[in-house]
């Protein structure tokens, strides 16, 4: 498609006037951004209800208030992170200075999902324009309010060749994956994961992918049993499920499943009420397609808690299921929904096993008053990242850069990490011109020998 490669060179034409990488700039920018965010708030709020259902309480703590929080972390940081590292020289650079520099990489493409299609869009766009980048973004065709009010809203402030929106589904994200950008971020599914860098591989464009899998969170013997069921049901039904790093399923010791259980189930009345169906705090499903995926899980084990569903309001209530096994269809893909599957253990080795048996999870998520024991998962275990007796909090604060590995994902963002990510660390050697050593050239008079007496 030419227009695709036409606005491709708008971008890379606008970013060789060199206009984007002044600190003035991207601190305006930023600023700028915010300021949109401030107001379309309503609109943010009205688009996320619309595709989602989502309550004004999450779509803030989780989209808006987040960006927002991105955006006053970075203004305070930016100067410090562009400054230019300086670093020791070895005896062999006599004279010389040695420096990083964070270099904008150019034109960015960030794809996002439809789960925060409002703050998976926005938070790379933070860093890209931190790191003095321009950027086409690709919102997700599955939440068409959103992609809709971030198309006005960009178009609004940023310059097309700045910043511009493509709005679409697979059709013109593999137009776009066929462009020689300078970067892609991209964030969603394994499957088009794997598609999205065959795609850069071919043009050796670097890539940083934020993709999901099957989170697991465990309760060993020892935990705190009532807050565990709390924070293992807030951070598995936020957004009805539809959040990459949710717990996925749930590894509960066999002596305190029937006790941790019971605490759920009081648990999930207290934060939706009796009927959760009708509940304004509820998210809903996104899509036929993903509900009639889900449903059909409903089938797998014993529903344990919960199993109701409206069919025409796309919604599903909270779901414990028991008596489950890993040849389970529930077991065999990530769920991204309401539905928490139990599997038991006695041995907590048995369950390092079955973990490092499968893919690395983009989270993970340990409950238990042992050091001893969080130790050891941490150290024996390889996931993206997560939490000692949480679930969740790990991804909402800048301090801590957030990415998944292996088939999780590559490459980290949020804080200072979102600012490395769309930025190459470019090595500069500043010699001196007031001396020159001999030795280095072939004609030199003992060279090997002093260059022995140096290197080795
Ligand atoms: P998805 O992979 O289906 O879609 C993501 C984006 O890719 C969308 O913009 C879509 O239009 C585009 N796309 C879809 N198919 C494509 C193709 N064949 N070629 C090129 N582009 C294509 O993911 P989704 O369903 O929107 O999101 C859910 C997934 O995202 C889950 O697996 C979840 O774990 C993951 N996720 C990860 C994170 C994270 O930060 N790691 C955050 C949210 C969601």
């Amino acid at each position: 498609m030419d227009m695709m490669h036409e606005l491709l060179n708008r971008h890379k034409q606008y970013f060789y006037t060199g206009e984007t990488k002044s600190y003035e700039f991207r601190k305006k920018q930023l600023e700028t951004l915010r300021e949109v965010i401030k107001e379309y708030e309503p609109e943010v709020l009205e688009a996320l209800k619309n595709d989602l259902h989502k309550s004004e309480w999450e779509a803030y703590t989780t989209e808006i208030g987040f960006l927002l929080e991105e955006i006053k972390f970075t203004l305070k940081h930016l100067k410090e992170w562009m400054t230019p590292e300086k670093v020791k020289s070895p005896i062999t650079h006599l004279g010389s200075k040695s420096l990083i520099h964070q270099e904008p990489y150019g034109v960015t493409l960030i794809i996002a999902p439809w789960n925060y299609p409002f703050q998976l869009q926005l938070a790379p766009l933070v860093g890209a324009i931190a790191a003095g980048n321009c950027a086409v973004l690709k919102p997700s065709e599955l939440t068409p309010a959103v992609s809709a009010v971030i198309s006005k809203m960009i178009r609004e402030v940023f310059p097309d060749e700045y910043i511009s929106v493509v709005e679409g589904g697979v059709e013109t994200s593999t137009e776009l994956l066929k462009q020689p950008f300078d970067h892609i971020f991209f964030t969603g599914s394994v499957p088009v994961g794997k598609i999205v860098m065959e795609a850069a591989a071919k043009q050796l464009i670097p890539v940083t992918l934020e993709l999901g899998g099957k989170s697991p969170v465990i309760v060993d013997q020892d935990a705190n049993l009532k807050l565990a069921a709390k924070r293992i049901l807030w951070g598995k039904f936020t957004n009805a499920g539809q959040t990459c790093i949710a717990p996925d399923y749930l590894y509960v010791h066999s002596d305190v499943k029937l006790e941790l259980l019971q605490h759920m189930s009081e648990a999930l009345l207290e934060f939706y009420g009796e009927d959760p169906l009708s509940s304004d705090k509820y998210s809903h499903i996104v899509s036929d397609k993903h509900f009639e995926r889900l449903k059909s899980f409903l089938t797998n084990g014993d529903v344990l808690i919960g199993g109701r569903h409206k069919e025409n309001e796309r919604v599903i209530s909270p779901t414990i299921i028991d008596n489950i096994s890993w040849d389970d269809p529930v077991m065999q893909e990530e769920i991204f929904g309401p539905i928490l599957p139990v599997l038991e253990f006695t041995d907590l080795n048995q369950v390092v096993d079955e973990v490092r048996r499968r893919p690395k999870p983009l989270a993970l998520y340990f409950f238990s008053e042992s050091e001893e024991k969080q130790d050891l998962i941490t150290s024996s275990l390889s996931f993206g990242g997560g939490c000692m007796n949480d679930t969740l909090m790990h991804i909402v604060t800048p301090h801590l850069p957030f990415g998944g590995v292996g088939s999780s994902g590559t490459g980290s963002y949020h804080g200072k990490a979102s600012f490395e990510a769309f930025s190459h660390r470019k090595s500069i050697v500043k010699q001196t011109t007031n001396f020159d050593f001999s030795f280095r050239y072939p004609s030199a008079k003992n060279g090997l020998k002093m260059i022995k007496r140096i290197m080795g």
